[in-house]
């Protein structure tokens, strides 16, 4: 089981099962939300089960072409990442408190990354996005 929180702790959920994919994305929506950028864990829909806090869990839906829901704790702001996406969960790896127990094996959306951030490993790197299957 993988737990995460928030950072007000209103908002609880566990992963079971084994996440599908662990990636960063430098897409500049997740740059606004998340930080520099955002590490993405995706997995089974079903395996996504949220404990606590779910009217506290706001959602704003994209204007098009955008497609990425946002989800964030109305609390605290912390970032959820889409949450439910079709058959897919995606939840911010920033608010998870146990190790997920996989590593990240790619960079999404490098075109859209700011140019003063340099990224300096030897992971992946795919321009647009891409979803791990
Ligand atoms: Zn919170
Ligand atoms: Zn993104």
């Amino acid at each position: 089981m993988i737990r995460g929180s928030c950072l007000c702790g209103a908002v609880r959920l566990e992963i079971s099962g084994t996440p599908r994919s662990l990636s960063y994305c430098h897409c500049s929506r997740c740059r606004k939300a998340e930080g520099v950028f955002a590490a993405v864990l995706i997995g089974a829909a079903d395996d996504l089960r949220i404990v606590s806090g779910e009217d506290r869990i706001r959602r704003i839906e994209p204007e098009p072409p955008w497609t990425h829901r946002r989800a964030f704790c109305d609390g605290c702001g912390s970032a959820l990442g889409e949450l439910q996406s079709g058959a897919m969960y995606v939840v911010a790896a920033s608010v998870l408190d146990d190790d997920p127990g996989i590593r990240p094996t790619a960079h999404l959306n490098v075109e859209s990354k700011p140019d003063w951030y340099a990224i300096d490993d030897d992971l992946k790197k795919f321009p647009g996005n891409y979803v791990a299957g």
